[in-house]
Formats: structure tokens, C-alpha cells, sequence
């Protein structure tokens, strides 16, 4: 792997960061306090293929590769948790699946509207009592009818569903074939017996909106199956592990953000008659996280070469999730340390973006999952099943 990236993947991301600092970054902590998006800006993301960064050219996508999209979402996620997170739902979750299996009427249908940068996309996928376990806990049954399909049940958790032209949902279309019964359904907002529930309220990421929805009779036509009948659980599995890229980048961006403030502040706050910069236990903080956001960024890379090269990068991508999500972690807390009371200020935006990572070990596969998912792997390379 070619650990320098190319002139052209330099060029792009230096218009993404310069995007996101003029558009994204003096307004986060408004949109976390407001719980809106900032539109104005999200209007603009096309010219920079932000709302459609894997989405072929034809439908106004920019045609990226992993690379592509890793290097924008870094730089979201540095500039904004709230924005970063709603497009990495949009782009990853709802775009992704629909440019890869969706039927070419299907991507006619919806990928243009999808990358317009006037609305953002959803993938319904957890339920109030599955999450982890989606194979044993989902409950959201189809049954196939002369009209259509008839849906029931509940999802809960889904980002973006009041944005969102379309909801691909995750149901069982068979209930007795296993993780062979479930299929993605595409499901307009607005249709009837389809009720989008009021946003919840969150520790962080509170300009993006997650919410529940519950499904009461809800018709769609036949052909509302992305791709085949019966994929559905196989099409979710392959959906997170590259998602999971996505949040590793993502958290690279919020972790990035985090200590460009820690180490600007240390250089100007004062104690003991010189800048706490000069105080070792404080290098010792800007050291490792200098080295720990570069490490997670080398494996969030790699996962995305490898994706792109055609490998299996599911043990990587996990990897690059579990440790970008937790290097996140750390380097917010230590950033909050290294500002003392003013780090637990409203006033400083580390507080925000400590509260912005605290999801990022939760969502699209837990801390625990992506270790089961590693360690499955290491066994299976040495000999298990
Ligand atoms: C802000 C936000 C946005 C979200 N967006 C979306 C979205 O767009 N679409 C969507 O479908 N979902 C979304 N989610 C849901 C998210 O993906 C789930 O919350 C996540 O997968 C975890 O599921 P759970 O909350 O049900 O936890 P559970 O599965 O109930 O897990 C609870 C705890 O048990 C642990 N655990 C579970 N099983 C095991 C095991 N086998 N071994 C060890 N530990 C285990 C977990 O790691 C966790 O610590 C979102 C959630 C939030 C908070």
C-alpha cells in the first residue's frame, strides 16, 4: 500500500477541508445548539460530490473510490459531528446500497434526487429490541400480498429519516428461512400508515436528527425489493463493513479537531510561570495523541485500499473502526484535561465534541462487535471455524 496519497487525492481533500472550514466549522456549535442543519452548506455539497461520494457521475454522484470518500469524511467529521455523521448515513447507509444492488430503475428513481444536496438518505435497519443482534432480533415482517408488500413493525435509532426521500428498510420476507428471510425494502417517507417520529433527544450529535418509525399496514409495490428477494441480511452485513470505514474516517476527523484545539490552548494558558505546553505531562497527552490519531488513520486507510483493491476488508474495517472510534475517545477526554474547567464549557468546543465521539463506539456495530468480528477472523486464519 502506497502510504502517500496521490496529487489529485491531496487536491480533493484540500478543497473538502477548505469547504468544510468556510462552511461547516464556524457554524457547529450552532447547529448543535439549534438541532438544525446548516441546509445553506449542504446545498452546496454537490460541486464537491459530498452528497454523493460513491454514487456514479451518470446520477450526479462524484464516482469515488473508498479512498475517495474516507478523505471527505475525515474532513467532515473535523469540521462538524452532527453534519458528518448525517452524510456518512446518507452517503454510506442509503446511497451505497441503492448504487450497488438497486435495479436501474431504482437508481433512476432515487440517485439523482439523493445527490441533489436536498435531502439526505436512511437505511432503518435496529428495532427497540435488536441492535447487535439483527439475525434473532428483528421483528419488521413483509408479507407479500397481490398490492404489494404489507409492512409491520418498528424501527428505532435511524438518522435522517425527516430528510430522507427514501427509508431503506431492513425486514423479514420470510420469517421461516433464517438470515435467508430478510430483504431491504425501499419506502418512501409519506406513505400511508408510515409514521416518522419526533427527533430524539441526545447527548451529541444533536443537529442530526435520529428517530423512531413505525410502520402500520405500509404498502409498497413489488418491485420496492432492492436487488433480490431473501438478500437482505448479506446486503446489511456487506452495508456495515464498509460503513465502518466511514465511521473510523469519520472519528479520525473528530479526533484530528480535538487536538488542534488541546494543543492550541496548551500553548496559550499559563501556569506555574510558563505555557502548559511546557509542562511534560501535558506532551505527554499532545504526544499520544499526535501518534494515536496517525495510527488510526493508517488503518481506516488501509481498509479503504483494500476495499478498493477488490480484498476481504471486513477484519480491517473493523479494526480501523474499533481503534479510529476509541483513539477519538481518548484524545476528546485529554482534550477536555488539557483545557481544565474551560474544556467542561460550553464555551470551548471540546465539550461538544466529546459528547459528538461518545456515539461513534455505539453506532453502525459496537466496540464489543467489532472485536467478535476481528477475533471470528484471527481464529479462522488459524484453522477454526
Ligand atoms: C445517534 C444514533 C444514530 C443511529 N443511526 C442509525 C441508523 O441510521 N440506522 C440504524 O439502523 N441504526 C442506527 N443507530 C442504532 C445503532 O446502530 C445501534 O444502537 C447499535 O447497533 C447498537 O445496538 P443497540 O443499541 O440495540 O445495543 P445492543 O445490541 O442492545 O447492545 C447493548 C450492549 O451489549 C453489547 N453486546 C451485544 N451483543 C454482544 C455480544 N455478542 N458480545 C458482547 N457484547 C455484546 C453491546 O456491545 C452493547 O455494549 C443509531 C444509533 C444512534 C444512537
Amino acid at each position: 500500500m502506497d502510504f502517500e496519497l496521490t496529487s489529485e487525492q491531496q487536491m480533493y481533500q484540500r478543497a473538502v477541508r477548505d469547504f468544510c472550514a468556510a462552511e461547516l466549522k464556524p457554524f457547529a456549535g450552532a447547529v448543535d445548539e439549534s438541532g438544525e442543519m446548516r441546509w445553506e452548506a449542504i446545498h452546496k455539497m454537490p460541486a464537491l460530490g459530498l452528497t454523493g461520494l460513491q454514487v456514479p457521475e451518470a446520477y450526479g454522484g462524484a464516482g469515488l473510490d473508498t479512498m475517495g470518500m474516507v478523505i471527505a469524511t475525515e474532513e467532515l467529521g473535523w469540521a462538524c459531528g452532527s453534519t458528518a455523521l448525517s452524510l456518512a448515513a446518507h452517503n454510506g447507509l442509503c446511497c451505497g446500497p441503492i448504487s450497488r444492488w438497486g435495479t436501474p430503475a431504482q437508481q433512476e428513481q432515487y440517485l439523482p434526487t439523493l445527490t441533489s444536496g436536498r435531502v439526505l438518505g436512511s437505511l432503518a435497519l435496529t428495532e427497540p429490541g435488536a441492535g447487535s443482534d439483527l439475525a434473532g432480533g428483528v421483528q419488521t415482517k413483509a408479507r407479500r400480498t397481490a398490492d404489494g408488500w404489507v409492512i409491520n413493525g418498528q424501527k428505532a435509532w435511524i438518522t435522517n429519516p425527516r430528510f430522507a426521500p427514501v427509508i431503506v428498510t431492513l425486514v423479514r420476507t420470510d420469517a421461516e428461512a433464517g438470515t435467508r428471510g430478510f430483504s431491504m425494502l425501499l419506502v418512501e417517507p409519506g406513505t400511508t400508515g408510515l409514521t416518522v417520529h419526533p427527533p430524539e433527544k441526545k447527548m451529541g450529535l444533536k443537529g442530526s436528527p435520529t428517530q423512531m418509525l413505525t410502520f402500520e399496514d405500509v404498502v409498497v409495490p413489488h418491485d420496492a425489493v432492492l436487488g433480490e428477494e431473501g438478500r437482505g441480511f448479506q446486503q446489511t452485513m456487506q452495508t456495515l463493513d464498509g460503513g465502518r470505514i466511514g465511521i473510523g474516517a469519520l472519528s479520525v476527523g473528530l479526533a484530528r479537531a480535538a487536538f488542534e484545539e488541546a494543543v492550541r490552548y496548551a500553548q496559550q494558558r499559563r501556569a506555574f510561570g510558563k505555557p502548559i505546553s511546557d509542562h511534560q505531562a501535558i506532551q505527554w497527552m499532545i504526544a499520544d495523541a499526535a501518534m494515536e490519531i496517525e495510527a488510526a488513520r493508517m488503518l481506516v486507510y488501509r481498509a479503504a485500499w483494500m476495499k478498493d483493491q477488490g480484498q476481504d476488508y471486513a477484519k480491517m474495517a473493523a479494526m480501523g473502526k474499533l481503534k479510529a472510534t476509541e483513539v477519538a475517545e481518548k484524545v476528546c477526554h485529554n482534550a477536555i484535561q488539557i483545557h481544565g474547567s474551560y474544556g467542561y464549557s460550553r464555551e470551548y468546543p471540546v465539550e461538544r465534541m466529546y459528547r459528538d465521539q461518545r456515539l461513534m463506539t455505539i453506532g453502525e456495530g459496537t466496540s464489543e462487535i467489532q472485536r467478535l468480528v476481528i477475533a471470528r477472523h484471527v481464529l479462522r486464519e488459524f484453522g477454526g471455524v
